[in-house]
Formats: structure tokens, sequence, C-alpha cells
């Protein structure tokens, strides 16, 4: 199917994308990479009279790198991420991620912030954002605002993005110095989306899990982070038995719903699993669990 007509608008400033939403917000849609809105567009889906096209507005592809931060553009591709220009927790989690999300040509368009502002359930950045304690920064007719990731989503498809609002990026807070990062996803096939997949950060102090913080991708209609897991784990020696306990945790947060391919006590197990590997990946070899392995 052919999409419905629509008008097309590529403003060369933010101020000038910022007063078209104010003046047709309701009535129009943000175009950033495109891999999630032309589908719909083409389904029918979604039939905006507007598209207000990012790509001109310059200043908006960049990473960058502060102390306690790191600061994406709202034009900051997939790509970009998976061959993050900095070495950190934050960028290893990126590089190990982001291959994992579509395949190349999907990678080389969409972009991290249309990825927050889509809000599918099986959306590996929207999980990752949770778990890092991202914020979400936007602005509008009414000036500029940033809505920490446990605003943000909604529930499937639905955000804090006000109508007449657009994102302009994201901040990621970095991790501790040292910490480990892991990241485990279960698919049907290369280009699918996930059934399910796990996300840890995770520092050790004098043997003990001093800081942990864990993401689960198509847990619930929303990114979720299992923080009761996280509470299991901190300040506690990394045994097999604490991994196997945090990750059965992690499963009983999950909230999956049946899919076709995948009932949701399947993917309660699988989130499961892919805590426990990861967990035993995060901790290092010492306390590799092989049972996390099946
Ligand atoms: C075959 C295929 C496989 C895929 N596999 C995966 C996968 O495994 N994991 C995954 O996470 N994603 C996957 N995707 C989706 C892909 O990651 C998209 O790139 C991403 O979800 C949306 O980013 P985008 O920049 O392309 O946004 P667009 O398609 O341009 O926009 C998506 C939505 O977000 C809104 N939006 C975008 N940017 C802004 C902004 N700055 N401000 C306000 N609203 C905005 C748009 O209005 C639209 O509603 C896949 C896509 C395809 C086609």
């Amino acid at each position: 199917m052919k999409p419905a007509q629509f008008d097309y608008l590529a403003p060369d400033s933010l101020d000038e994308a910022v007063a078209v939403l104010a003046e047709r917000g309701p009535e129009s849609r943000v175009l950033a990479g495109g891999q999630s809105l032309l589908i719909e567009l083409r389904y029918r889906t979604s039939r905006p009279a507007l598209l207000v096209d990012l790509n001109r507005v310059p200043g908006l592809s960049e990473i960058v790198l502060s102390d306690n931060s790191v600061h994406l553009g709202a034009l900051v591709r997939h790509a970009q991420l998976e061959r993050a220009p900095f070495d950190d927790p934050l960028a290893d989690l990126f590089r190990q991620v982001a291959p994992y999300v579509g395949h190349p040509p999907i990678r080389a368009r969409g972009t991290f912030a249309g990825s927050l502002a889509w809000a599918h359930p099986a959306a590996e950045w929207c999980a990752l954002a949770m778990a890092t304690g991202a914020e979400i920064e936007l602005r509008g007719p009414a000036g500029r605002r940033a809505v920490p990731a446990d605003a943000w989503f909604r529930g499937a498809f639905a955000t804090a993005c006000g109508p007449d609002e657009l994102v302009t990026g994201v901040r990621l807070p970095r991790p501790p110095a040292g910490s480990r990062v892991a990241f485990a996803e279960h698919r049907r096939t290369h280009a699918s989306f996930a059934l399910a997949a796990a996300m840890v950060v995770l520092r050790l102090t004098g043997g003990r899990v001093g800081w942990v913080r864990i993401g689960l991708v198509n847990a619930a209609d929303v990114p979720l982070r299992a923080v009761e897991a996280e509470r299991v784990l901190t300040g506690e020696l990394p045994s097999p038995e604490l991994l196997a306990e945090a990750a059965a945790r992690a499963a009983a947060e999950a909230d999956p719903a049946d899919e076709p391919h995948a009932p949701a006590a399947y993917r309660r197990h699988a989130l499961g699993v892919l805590v426990r590997r990861c967990l035993a990946r995060a901790v290092g070899d010492g306390t590799h669990d092989p049972a996390g392995d099946s």
C-alpha cells in the first residue's frame, strides 16, 4: 500500500521545527530515521497531514561526553553507537546491544532517540534507557523540559512526548568506573525483534556487588528495570545461588504477554535465563555459572 497524502517540511533549525509543531503538532509526525514511521505510513496505520523531517537540522548527530554523562543528539544513529567513539562501560553496552537492533541498513538510518519516541516494547534502547536512568530532553512551545526514562514510557507505543513537542536529545549517566556490562537476547531469526532480552551493568566492590542495574526487553508493555533483583544482589557476594535467585526475581518482576511464537510463560523463563547469563558474565570468570547458559 502507498502512504496517504501528506505535506512534508524539512526545517533548517530547531526553532523552525518547534514553531511548526506549535502550529500543526496534533496533525504532524516528526521524521528521524524513518525506519518505523515509514512502515506505519505505508500500512496507513498512521495518516499524518504533515511530516516534519529533522534531518536538515544541524547539530543533532553529535555524541557529547562529559564527566558524568553522555549526551546523544536526536539524530544519533544506531550505527554510531555500534562503534561508540569512547571507552567506558556505557560505550561497551552500546557496542554489545547495537548489533541486535535490526540489521545494517536499519542501523545506518534509525536513531536512538527515535527508538525511545516510538517506544516499541521489544526495543533494546528503551530498556537501556531505563536501566541507565536516562533523561529524554524535549522542546515545545512551552520551552524545554527533561523527562526521566521511568516517567517517559506510558505503555506500548505511548510516551510522555506531547503532540507539539520533539525530542532534541537523550542524556545518559555514565555508570561508575570499573562497572562491567553484559547483554543477551533471544530472538527467532537474526532480523527479528527480541522475544526477550536482558542487560546488566554491575560493579564489584571488595568482591561484593556494590552497584547494579538490570534492564529487561520485551518483558512488559514498557521496558523494565528489575529493581527487586538489583536489591537481592546489592551488598552480597555473587555466588551462583545468589545469581540464580536474582534471575528468578527478575523473571517474576516481568509481565510478558503471549506472542504468536512464544507464550508468556516461555518468555518469562527466557528472561530469567538471560538475566542469569548476563550476571554470570558481568561478575566474571570466577563465578561463572554454567547452568545460566542452559
Ligand atoms: C525490519 C526492521 C527491523 C527492526 N528491528 C528492530 C529491533 O530489533 N530492535 C529495535 O529496537 N528496533 C528495530 N527496528 C526499528 C528501528 O530501530 C527504528 O529505527 C527505531 O525504532 C525508530 O527510529 P527512527 O529514527 O527510524 O524513527 P522514525 O521511524 O523516524 O520515527 C518513529 C516514531 O518516533 C517519532 N520520533 C522520531 N524521532 C523523534 C523526535 N526526535 N522527536 C519526537 N518524535 C520522534 C516519530 O514521529 C515516529 O512516531 C526495526 C525496524 C525494521 C524496519
